[in-house]
């Protein structure tokens, strides 16, 4: 039996001590503000153990982190109905591209890049009730956690900085993709991105991709397929122009986003969530990505 623990504090030791944190995201005004050396990681194995270090239970701003959620909410309210709106292929685009390029005839090239995320969020918006109080219980139960919010202050620090994203809205909208009107779609992506979890509330949330579709609580909450399919987006998508070098380094689906978290897991095996706010130039977590390569390497886990 690995000592998991023992594991996570070399990984601790080895990339605290790294001089290059990277940069945090100052293009949320909010954002620029978090301390560049936190560091964190949660594990969650599927056997119900779980291990941490670090800043693990400190809120971080989850941020693209959330289209997983998200695009987890849609699939189950509209099933395969999803694909005629969005592909489902790596777009290759950093995480600041101008959004406007990453459609082609209105359709976004997957759903974890903005424009892709935004036509989620538009079809949220068309299903769900209270669309925002709904999304959040969502995320709360799969989390089993009612404690999670959304922080305010980082939705209103991004909607008065948005450009590119009302950019790709209102293209959106132009070529017909977007059903709901421009600002109610946005006031949702930027409250979904504002979330605030900790390490160990995203390796729980994400259980339900290495658990084949049951939560924590063994409450079936997509079908196997689905999880398959889900897992696949992550693994080709989830890291802007960076997937590529994540597979090659990790070897795990995964999910980052601009607070600097990064959640992966692998099937049938574990969760793990890591956050260190600093980024590297294609918009992922810079110590984030070492630990959990170090992870997968010395651990002999991947899905490789
Ligand atoms: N809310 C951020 C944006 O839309 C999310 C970016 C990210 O984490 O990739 O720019």
């Amino acid at each position: 039996m690995l000592d998991y623990q023992a594991i996570l504090e070399e990984i601790y030791e080895s990339v605290t001590n790294v001089e290059n944190k990277g940069e945090v995201a100052a293009y949320i005004p909010e954002l620029a503000n978090v301390p560049k050396d936190k560091f964190g990681i949660n594990l969650q194995l599927i056997t119900g153990e779980n291990y941490s270090v670090g800043d693990s239970a400190e809120k971080l701003s989850i941020q693209s982190i959330s289209k997983v959620l998200s695009l987890t909410k849609a699939f189950q309210l509209v099933g395969n109905k999803l694909w005629d709106r969005m592909d489902v292929e790596p777009s290759g685009n950093p995480f600041n591209h101008l959004s406007l390029l990453e459609l082609e005839n209105g359709i976004p090239r997957n759903p974890l890049i903005n424009s892709g995320a935004i036509v989620v969020a538009d079809i949220l918006l068309t299903h769900l009730k209270n669309p925002k109080e709904d999304f959040l219980n969502f995320v709360r139960e799969i989390s089993h956690d009612h404690t999670i919010c959304f922080n305010n202050k980082v939705a209103e620090s991004e909607r008065l900085t948005g450009y590119n994203n009302y950019a790709a809205a209102n293209l959106l909208k132009s070529y017909g993709n977007l059903y709901n009107n421009v600002e109610d779609v946005l006031d949702f992506y930027f409250h979904q991105c504002s979330i605030a979890m900790d390490c160990k509330q995203l390796t729980n949330a994400f259980f339900v991709y290495a658990n084949k579709g049951k939560c924590l609580k063994n409450r079936q909450h997509l079908t196997a397929s689905q999880v398959k399919r889900i897992n696949a987006i992550m693994l080709t998508c989830g890291f802007y122009d960076e997937a590529g070098e994540f597979a090659f380094e990790v070897g795990l689906p995964g999910k980052s986003g601009v607070g600097g978290g990064i959640v992966a897991l692998l099937p049938q095996c574990f969760t793990i969530a890591t956050w260190a706010p600093g980024l590297n130039p294609q918009g992922n977590s810079y110590l984030g990505m070492q630990a959990l390569e170090q992870f997968t390497t010395k651990t002999q886990l991947s899905i490789f």
